[in-house]
């Protein structure tokens, strides 16, 4: 078994407070190991994306623990946070938010360089990864220029340019048609194998979830595993 890479144990998250609070996360635990795909289905308003937030370190839980591939990080202050961010978390968005003015590949190079990567590197990186993901042809070309499942996998490229040991998906085909969804979620499948990532992945779609490794939904505030 390859080890955890992503660890909630006990999380709480509650927004506001008294009368009109909401309690998103309760004892929410869950694991997550490098190469390991789980995804998340639940309804709208359960809880997912404060759950990818929580994992990736950009909201904190109000009590409770979040490892990152075996590092505590709620004694971490936001300077600790952020490094160890840009250094082992990768993210995919619903939308691909790619920069417009540049190209694929460049989108997937620029990250890379402000972690002082040098360009020729970077530029390596960049093409295998469009490669992998079954972009690279498209690597010259502006986001404008190409179809919302190419975006949408050079946004997954993107995520992978800083070789991350997680990667977090919001939804990431909620935006595609099916069988667009199907060849998204194929390449970001082939990437978590071939790179050992562990990938949480919210989605709505139950045809693809079954072909994560392992289904888990939000009860009461709790991760719980589920089959479809
Ligand atoms: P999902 O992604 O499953 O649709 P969310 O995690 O976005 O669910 O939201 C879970 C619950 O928390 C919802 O009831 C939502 O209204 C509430 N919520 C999310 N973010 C905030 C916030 N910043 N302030 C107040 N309530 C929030
Ligand atoms: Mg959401």
């Amino acid at each position: 078994m390859s080890e955890i890479h992503l660890k909630l144990d006990k999380v709480h998250r509650q927004y506001g407070q008294g009368d009109t609070s909401v309690r998103v996360l309760e004892d929410a635990d869950l694991e997550v190991r490098g190469g390991e795909m789980v995804a998340i289905v639940a309804p709208s308003g359960a809880g997912k994306s404060t759950l990818l937030h929580i994992s990736g370190l950009l909201e904190r839980p109000q009590s409770g623990e979040v490892e990152i591939v075996g590092t505590p990080t709620s004694k971490l202050n936001e300077r600790g946070r952020t490094m160890l961010r840009r250094d082992t978390i990768g993210y995919v968005y619903q939308f691909h938010h790619l920069l417009p003015e540049f190209s694929a590949l460049e989108n997937v190079v620029l990250p890379q360089m402000i972690r002082g990567v040098d360009k020729a590197d970077a530029e390596k990186r960049g093409h295998e990864l469009l490669e992998l993901l079954g972009v690279g042809p498209r690597a010259l070309h502006r986001p404008a220029e190409l179809s919302g499942g190419e975006q949408q996998r050079v946004a997954i490229a993107r995520a992978a340019a800083n070789h991350p040991r997680i990667i977090l998906a919001d939804e990431p085909t909620g935006n595609l048609d099916p069988a667009t969804s199907d060849m998204v979620f194929q390449a970001l499948t082939g990437l978590i194998q071939e790179e050992g990532v562990a990938a949480l992945i919210a989605t709505h779609n139950h045809d693809l979830a079954r072909r994560a490794d392992r289904i888990v939904t939000l009860r009461d505030g709790k991760v719980e595993t589920m089959t479809l």
